[in-house]
Order: structure tokens, then C-alpha cells, then sequence
């Protein structure tokens, strides 16, 4: 957001500050790269510029699913990319998962629960169909279970389900907030309100003042077409939208649930709360943008689903939307951009960014310290883009 000559004379010009690495966006994303940067080089001055809050993005307004991936996400990944790479991907997504436990979870005492995600099946076409091609889901530590080893409100919908675990259930705020402080204790500056708009030689300049820099990474995820529209033809914005709503006691779902088929996610969230997300294909044009906002469609979608497929009686607590950076190949991009000076970026997480965050930004921050010259993303899709 740009300042009119009309407010400019109430605001302060600050004076320009310099850093080591400035990393642009303090979402989860962000703050893992800043985390991994100063655990690899603790004397490098870092700084996070984020234009509202951390977590003001997609990272504060997610269903907290901290999972290595759907078993139809990996059939995808096997159909594209082979089994090699699908399984590379698997097995960084589950270094993520224990790499977020040891580092922040369980360390900073996140409340958060370990269990199972849990991919629903309604018909034998559907599983039939899953297990042709070549894939098998057992090779992705993948476990089948049969209806009768289903919680009891889901039998009478589904034929079984492949789970998979552990994978964790997190309140994205608390797990945020920790990192954010164990950033605080290593030095990392943090500055928040206030918006970036151009690389230059020198550094990034925002609203009133220049930082200068001697590396930039590019951490915007869904916002990488609103920083300059070169991103346009690599990173569109979608939005997804959630419902929380309070149901009776006693209805014992523990896992984090996909139902590929209706494009629905959901959990509890609280021995009476669930939370539901997903319907984005209901207006799948619609849903093309940055902006933060819900829509009857979607809404009455969740909604239906809670009532016809699970067949709970609820009450609305809650409805927010958050912002997607989706990629043509669905999976993040990672490296190095050519730009004014030397900048990187990471972004386009395509709806797995929890699941993959942490280690992405062990990943970048390898980058950004000379450990190594290619991203791990690579071998998916090099970066190719000059600002
Ligand atoms: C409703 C919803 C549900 C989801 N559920 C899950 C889930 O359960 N599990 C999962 O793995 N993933 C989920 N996702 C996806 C996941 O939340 C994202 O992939 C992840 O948060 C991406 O993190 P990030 O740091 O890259 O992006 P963001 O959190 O979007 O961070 C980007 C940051 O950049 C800032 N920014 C933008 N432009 C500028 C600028 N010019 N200057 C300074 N700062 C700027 C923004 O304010 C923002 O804070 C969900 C997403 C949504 C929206």
C-alpha cells in the first residue's frame, strides 16, 4: 500500500537501515528460513519485513493439518514425476514433520496432538481406480483400513480409509508464535507493518525508507503477483475458505480426514468444535484471487457437507478465507531469481505449505548461505524469472 502527499506530511520518514539477509514475507514459509539461516550462521544480521503481521497470510489461516500429503496427492506426484520423486518428496515432507517436532514443537511445549491423516473411500470404483497405474500406496507407508476399523459415524458413508502417520494437529497461531520467539532469542529482527516494493541495488525499498541488503529472499506465497506481475504466468492466487462449527459431544473423529471425491478436508478442533475446508472447485473461477473473503456458494457447500455426509447438527462459530500461491506443477518453486541484486525465492505451495514449510526453509536457508546451489524443488521445476 502506497502513502498519499496528503498523509505522507503526518509520517515519519524512517532512515534507512541495513542487514544482512532481508527475508520479505513473515509467514510460516519466512520464519522457517530466517530460523534454519540463523541456526547455520548464527552471526549474520537477519531481518523479516512483513507488511501486516506474521501470519497475516495463508500460515495464520489454515486448518492446521501439519501432514506429508494425501495418498492422491502421491498417486498424482507418481503419475507426473515417477516414484523416485514422489518418494523424495514423501520423505522430505516426513523430515519436515519431524524436524518442526524437535525444533519447535515439543521443545517450545506447542500444544499440538499426533495422530493419523486419513484419505475416506465411498466406493470400490474409487479404490480400484486409486490402486491401478502402478501405484502402491503401502510403499508410501500408506495403511489401509478396512470400514469396520473406521470411527463409528464414518461407516455408514465410507467403504475404509489409507492413513498415515504421524502427522500432527496444530493451532498454526501457537506454533507461529513459537517460532517467532525463538527467533527474538537468536537476534532476528522483525519488522511488521510495512510493505515491500522493489528490489534495487542497494537493497528493498518499502514505503519510507531503504534497507539495504547484501541477499533478499522472496517468501509471498500467493502475494508473488502483487509484488510485481513478472510472477503472473508462474504463481496464481487462489483462495480457500473454512467453517468451524460447534457439534454435540461424543462424535470421535480423531484424524485429520481428506474426501477427494467432494474436495473437502476437515478435523475437530476441541472435544466440540470441527473445522471444515475446502468446495474451492463449486466456483473454481470464482475462487481466483488474493482477496480475503467468503462466498454463499462455498459456504453453503461446507455447510451441506457437514449435515448430509456426516450428519451432525451444528452451529456456525466461525467463517474466514485465506490465500493459496498455487504453481502450474502444484508444488513450490525454489532458487535463485535474476534481480538487481542477489535474491532468491520460495513460494507457490500449492495448499501443502505446513506440511512442507519447515524444511523448505532448511532448504533455502542452505541456499542462501553457499551450502549448496540447488534447491531440493528443483528437480520439479528450475526458477527462471528476472525482476
Ligand atoms: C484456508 C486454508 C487452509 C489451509 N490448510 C492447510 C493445511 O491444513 N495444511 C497445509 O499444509 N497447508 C494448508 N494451507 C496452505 C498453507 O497455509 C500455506 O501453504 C502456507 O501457510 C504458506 O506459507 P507462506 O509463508 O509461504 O505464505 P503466507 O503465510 O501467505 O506468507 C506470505 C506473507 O507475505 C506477506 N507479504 C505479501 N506481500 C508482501 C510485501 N510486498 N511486503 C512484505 N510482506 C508481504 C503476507 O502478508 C504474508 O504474511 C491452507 C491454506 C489456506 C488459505
Amino acid at each position: 500500500m502506497t502513502t498519499s502527499h496528503w498523509f505522507k506530511k503526518n509520517t515519519s520518514v524512517t532512515s534507512d537501515a541495513s542487514t544482512d539477509v532481508l527475508i520479505i514475507g513473515g509467514g510460516y514459509v519466512g520464519l522457517s528460513t530466517a530460523y534454519w539461516l540463523s541456526e547455520l550462521k548464527p552471526n549474520l544480521k537477519i531481518t523479516i519485513l512483513e507488511r501486516r503481521f506474521c501470519g497475516a497470510g495463508a500460515s495464520g489461516r489454515n486448518a492446521g493439518f501439519l501432514t506429508k500429503g494425501s495418498v492422491t496427492f502421491y498417486k498424482s506426484l507418481v503419475q507426473d514425476w515417477g516414484e523416485e520423486k514422489a518418494k523424495n518428496l514423501y520423505k522430505f515432507a516426513a523430515e519436515s514433520l519431524s524436524l518442526v517436532n524437535e525444533h519447535i514443537l515439543s521443545k517450545y511445549h506447542v500444544p499440538f496432538e499426533a495422530t493419523t491423516s486419513s484419505t475416506l473411500f465411498r466406493s470400490t470404483e474409487q479404490i480400484s481406480a486409486l490402486r491401478r497405474d502402478c501405484f502402491s500406496p503401502e510403499d508410501f507407508n500408506f495403511k489401509w483400513s478396512e470400514v469396520s476399523e473406521l470411527p463409528s459415524p464414518l461407516r455408514s458413508k465410507f467403504l475404509g480409509a489409507y492413513e498415515n502417520g504421524p502427522e500432527y494437529k496444530i493451532n498454526p497461531v501457537d506454533l507461529l508464535s513459537s517460532l517467532k520467539s525463538s527467533l527474538f532469542k537468536r537476534g532476528v529482527e522483525l519488522i511488521e507493518d510495512t510493505m515491500a516494493f522493489e528490489i534495487c541495488e542497494e537493497g528493498v525499498r518499502t514505503e519510507n525508507q531503504l534497507i539495504k541488503s547484501k541477499q533478499v529472499v522472496l517468501a509471498l506465497n500467493g502475494y508473488f503477483p502483487q509484488f510485481t506481475n513478472k510472477f503472473h504466468e508462474m504463481i496464481t492466487p487462489r483462495r480457500a475458505q473454512m467453517l468451524a462449527v460447534e457439534i454435540e459431544a461424543g462424535f470421535n473423529c480423531p484424524s485429520l480426514y481428506y474426501d477427494s471425491p467432494e474436495r473437502v478436508y476437515w478435523r475437530k478442533a476441541g472435544e466440540k468444535v470441527l473445522l471444515i475446508g475446502g468446495k474451492r472447485l463449486l466456483d473454481e473461477k470464482g475462487e481466483v484471487g488474493d482477496y480475503e473473503k467468503i462466498s454463499p456458494v462455498i459456504q453453503q457447500g461446507l455447510e451441506q457437507y457437514i449435515s448430509k455426509e456426516l450428519g451432525l447438527k451444528y452451529k456456525v462459530i466461525d467463517r474466514w478465507s485465506g490465500t493459496m500461491g498455487f504453481t502450474k506443477h502444484e508444488l513450490p518453486l525454489a532458487g535463485k531469481v535474476n534481480a538487481p541484486m542477489e535474491t532468491f525465492l520460495i513460494g507457490g505451495f500449492s495448499g501443502h505449505g505446513m506440511g512442507l514449510g519447515f524444511h523448505s526453509g532448511k532448504d533455502m536457508a542452505e541456499l542462501v548461505a553457499g551450502f549448496k546451489t540447488e534447491s531440493f524443488f528443483y528437480q520439479f521445476q528450475s526458477v527462471d524469472i528476472s525482476l
